[in-house]
């Protein structure tokens, strides 16, 4: 156990009182860009308090905070499979705010058109993500993108750059048909897990020795990938969020590539499965940069005082809790 203790960061050790080792990693949950659109989002509804205020899309990927958001009147307009476009013709008026995972100008465009009022929540992260591509194709630069397809952030790239090449998985590097004796740029989503890149760059380059590879990653999204690796030796990992956030998504993944065991993503204390852990475990909790702190925090509260033989129930979600910063 000592060098259990040696080794798992020692700012993340905690003292609990149940019969779990709990640590919580650390940094973990809200990004910047994620509270600054959700301050962002309070600060219109004070401004415009009888105003028709909706989100195109989920404002960050979590449903509860979606529900959140029916507390202040703000409408998530979000189908699922649909795009910002065809989205956008179920808002017909009123304030329209843009998600943190940024939106083409040509969404922007229709969406002043039909006389709506724009405003763009799009985090700096991504924001600064377009001008690099942008100033790549000024200099007539060949782009590549790797990016989720359908994922928000990939799909207002696509819109707004018609002539990239988009890289979702190997068999796209495969038809890339791009002549090797030009310039040429590796570009990515900004919530990509560097390690999960790594096949894919590496068989980019293995095609185009010379492309430059400009890594992405947000600094937000890479602490927070960082800190599960260094807290790699741990018995089991609680990775919280949505189960659409790709960010959460790659926690989970790197956890598991890095050897531990008992790995639960889960969206809140209620999916916890208690079968799975042993006394003295030592139990790690993360989450994903859009998951609300008070989600995460339960969890952990939970697990501190838990006594495996007879748990207590598990508490209930407080909804009015999730937009706290
Ligand atoms: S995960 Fe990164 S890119 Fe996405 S909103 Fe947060 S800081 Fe911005």
């Amino acid at each position: 156990m000592e060098k259990k203790l040696q080794n798992i960061e020692k700012d993340n050790q905690n003292k609990t009182v149940g019969d779990l080792n709990v640590i919580d990693i650390k940094p973990r949950g809200y990004c910047k860009g994620v509270i600054r659109s959700l301050r962002l989002l309070k600060n219109i509804r004070e401004k415009y308090p009888d105003e028709t205020i909706s989100v195109l899309g989920r404002i960050v990927h979590n449903r509860y905070v979606a529900e959140a958001m029916d507390l202040y009147s703000i409408i998530t307009v979000d189908y699922p499979g649909l795009t910002r476009e065809q989205l956008l013709s179920y808002v017909d008026h009123g304030i329209v705010i843009l998600s943190a995972h940024g939106c083409s100008d040509m969404v922007k465009d229709k969406a002043k058109a039909k006389g709506l009022t724009v405003i763009d929540a799009a985090c700096p992260d991504v924001i600064s993500s377009h001008k690099i591509i942008e100033d790549a194709l000024k200099k007539n630069e060949q782009v590549i993108f790797i990016g989720k397809s359908k994922h928000p952030e990939t799909e207002a790239v696509m819109q707004n750059f018609k002539n990239i090449n988009l890289i979702t998985n190997i068999s796209d590097v495969n038809k890339l048909k791009i002549d090797p004796f030009e310039k040429i740029v590796i570009a990515n989503q900004t919530t990509l897990s560097s390690l999960d890149m790594r096949n894919l760059i590496e068989a980019i380059i293995k095609k185009y020795p010379n492309a430059k590879v400009i890594d992405e990653v947000c600094g937000a999204t890479r602490v927070r990938q960082e800190a599960v690796i260094k807290n790699s030796n741990l018995d089991a990992l609680i990775v919280v969020g949505d189960p659409d956030s790709n960010n959460t998504a790659m926690l989970a993944k790197i956890a598991l590539d890095s050897g531990i065991k008992n790995v639960q993503r889960i969206e809140t204390v209620q999916d916890l499965d208690l079968t799975k852990f042993h006394k003295n475990d030592f139990v790690g909790i993360t989450s994903g940069a859009s998951t609300p702190p008070y989600l995460t925090d339960m969890v952990s509260d939970y697990l501190k005082q838990i006594n495996l033989a007879a748990p207590m129930p598990k508490p209930e979600i407080d909804i009015s809790k999730i937009l706290d910063l």
